[in-house]
């Protein structure tokens, strides 16, 4: 339902000539099979069309980055860097003093995701599904968030792959699932669930 919504969107923007994003995205999906030790792989390609100022403000991006990568079948547990990632570019190429004046501004996105074996039988995800569960998380569930010491080896926060580093304060999910503070919060501002394992944090309504 909400990808329709966005699509009715476009086209009465599109009237007004605003300038907008030309995102094509290539995503290789790699899989290695035990027999024999030579990986597959299949290209997914999809054009869209998006307003720049929407690609480009946080409130906007985040759920249109994770709906364009659902349509291409990209994993929800492997978007928050690919969509961290898509909004910060698509923020600098609009900034970028050439690009100021044009309509049409094209972006490439490259972009490759490995898959596991065993996901080989699965069924394939359902669209509605993930953009449904697009719901930002409670605000008193994100200030209650438990902040941790990291100590032992140090591991990379997913949404930003910067390392955590070993003795600063990070932010613990209920799942246990650890991330920089700035990170998770911004991610929970967009979708209740942990980017890594799906828990479900409390919605604003319920
Ligand atoms: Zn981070
Ligand atoms: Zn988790």
């Amino acid at each position: 339902m909400a990808i329709r919504k966005f699509r009715t969107w476009g086209r009465r923007f599109s009237l007004l000539k605003k300038p907008e994003f030309l995102i094509e995205i290539f995503a290789s999906f790699t899989r290695e099979e035990d027999y024999p030790l030579v990986p597959r792989s299949t290209l997914h390609f999809h054009k869209f069309k998006e307003q720049c100022h929407l690609l480009t403000e946080s409130r906007t991006s985040w759920s249109l980055i994770s709906n364009m990568l659902t349509q291409i079948l990209v994993p929800y547990h492997v978007q928050p860097f690919m969509i961290h990632t898509i909004s910060t570019r698509a923020h600098e190429i609009a900034g970028e003093p050439e690009n100021r004046n044009r309509n049409t501004i094209p972006i490439l996105v490259s972009l490759t995701v490995e898959q596991e074996p065993f996901l080989e039988d699965q069924d394939e995800p359902e669209i509605s599904d993930h953009v449904l569960q697009l719901v930002r998380a409670r605000k008193s569930a994100i200030d209650e968030l438990e902040k941790v010491k990291v100590e032992g080896c140090a591991k990379p926060c997913v949404i930003c792959l910067e390392e955590i580093v070993n003795g600063s304060e990070a932010t613990r999910m209920p799942c246990f699932h650890v991330y920089h503070e700035s990170c998770i919060v911004n991610w929970l501002e967009k979708s209740h669930l942990c980017p890594l394992c799906r828990f479900e944090m409390p919605v604003e309504f319920s």
